[in-house]
């Protein structure tokens, strides 16, 4: 039985893992959970999973809460409370799906406690990619992906050596706005923006989705994940995200993963690797969909990504630059401050202020992070 504590438990990835878990609840012992504000959820939660260890946001929300959970269920609350659940629940695996650098510290926390790592939280690996699997190593931690794209591509190298590999391929759908030209993006609400043609997600992913820092993202997650450097990781437009990704051999074989887009089936790939079980997703049917499609990235449409790999190429903190200014830029564009493409605009202002260090520890990371931060949401657009 793996006991399991979830970082994120009623967010997007944070209920389906539940969902997965609940389908072989004799596999699986929830031991703890951590979530922000959401706590009519987490009270549902708890009640059927009864972990030991429970954490909201804030002391408020804790005290709220307290004489509502199940007995032998304690609360604790912050970011001590995220690291609390994170090292301190008897987790063996820990499903790291926080939105944001909030992930960081609570990530190293369940690395350093042992468990391993089953990782959603994409900020953990851009803004400390080398302290984190240097962590990883050093305490023989394994992390295992849950994004789809990474997920892809460590079932395609499924124990390959890296000299094998000639280049990663990433797909990417275009997300909502991918039919759109420039000028057309230019008074799109908040309302287009989250509707994402094929993947059901939450708000912040599916705005970076359509902006391409999603991507971004992701192509420096994968740098760290699969320790390969950025001019052999490709990024190419897939309307209809059946293939996830794929490895290009040195012998020029090609090996993609495929599959219906359905988080349960990665997340579920990295609660029970290296086995598979049966999945409650629908199986993929080739033959009705008929066609697939390949487009090349445009870069000139999603500057978003052009900047990213940029910030990863630079390294040090221009990743967590790149991540805190979007994230601020996205989260004023949810507020309707800003506009669609003053996101972009936002992080290459940002980007362009910042002098960056090379391998700064923790604390230069969060310290970079506050401050690019302040700078995104200040700037006017
Ligand atoms: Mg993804």
């Amino acid at each position: 039985m793996k006991k399991v504590a979830v970082l994120g438990s009623t967010g997007s990835i944070g209920t389906q893992t539940l969902d997965v878990i609940s389908r072989e609840p004799e596999s699986y012992d929830v031991v703890g959970l951590a979530a922000g504000t959401n706590v009519d959820l987490l009270l549902k939660q708890t009640a059927v999973f009864r972990p030991k260890l429970v954490s909201v946001a804030t002391r408020e929300l804790a005290d709220q809460i307290r004489d509502r959970l199940p007995s032998g269920t304690r609360v604790c609350f912050g970011e001590e409370g995220l690291v609390e659940v994170a090292a301190h629940a008897g987790a063996d695996y820990v499903v790291c799906a926080l939105v944001g650098s909030l992930g960081l510290s609570s990530a190293l926390a369940a690395i350093d406690a042992g468990a391993t790592i089953g990782l959603a939280n994409k900020e953990t690996l851009v803004t400390a990619g080398h302290l984190v699997m240097a962590r990883a190593a050093a305490k023989g931690a394994a992390i295992v992906p849950i994004d789809s794209e990474h997920s892809a591509l460590f079932q395609c190298l499924n124990g390959e050596p890296r000299s094998a590999v000639k280049r990663l391929i990433l797909t990417a759908s275009g997300g909502s706005f991918r039919d759109k030209t420039r000028d057309e993006l230019k008074d799109v609400t908040v309302e287009d923006a989250l509707k994402h043609p094929n993947w059901s997600m939450g708000a912040k992913v599916t705005i970076d989705s359509a902006t391409m820092a999603n991507k971004g993202l992701e192509v420096m997650e994968a740098h760290w994940l699969f320790d390969v450097p950025y001019d052999r990781i490709d990024v190419m437009i897939h309307p209809e995200s059946i293939v996830h990704s794929m490895v290009e051999f040195r012998d020029t074989s090609v090996i993609a993963q495929l599959g219906n887009p359905d988080m349960r089936v990665p997340i579920q790939y990295a609660l029970t690797y290296p086995e598979r079980r049966p999945s409650a997703a629908l199986p993929l049917d080739l033959l009705a969909k008929g066609t697939l499609n390949f487009r090349p990235m445009d870069f000139g449409r999603y500057p978003c990504l052009h900047l990213a790999y940029e910030a990863g190429r630079v390294g040090g903190t221009a990743p967590t630059v790149f991540n805190a200014a979007n994230e601020a830029a996205v989260a004023r564009f949810l507020r309707r401050e800003i506009s669609f493409l003053s996101i972009e605009e936002i992080i290459e202002e940002v980007l362009n202020r910042h002098t960056p260090h090379s391998s700064p520890d923790l604390g230069t990371i969060l310290e970079t992070d506050l401050w690019a931060r302040q700078q995104a949401e200040l700037l006017r657009p």
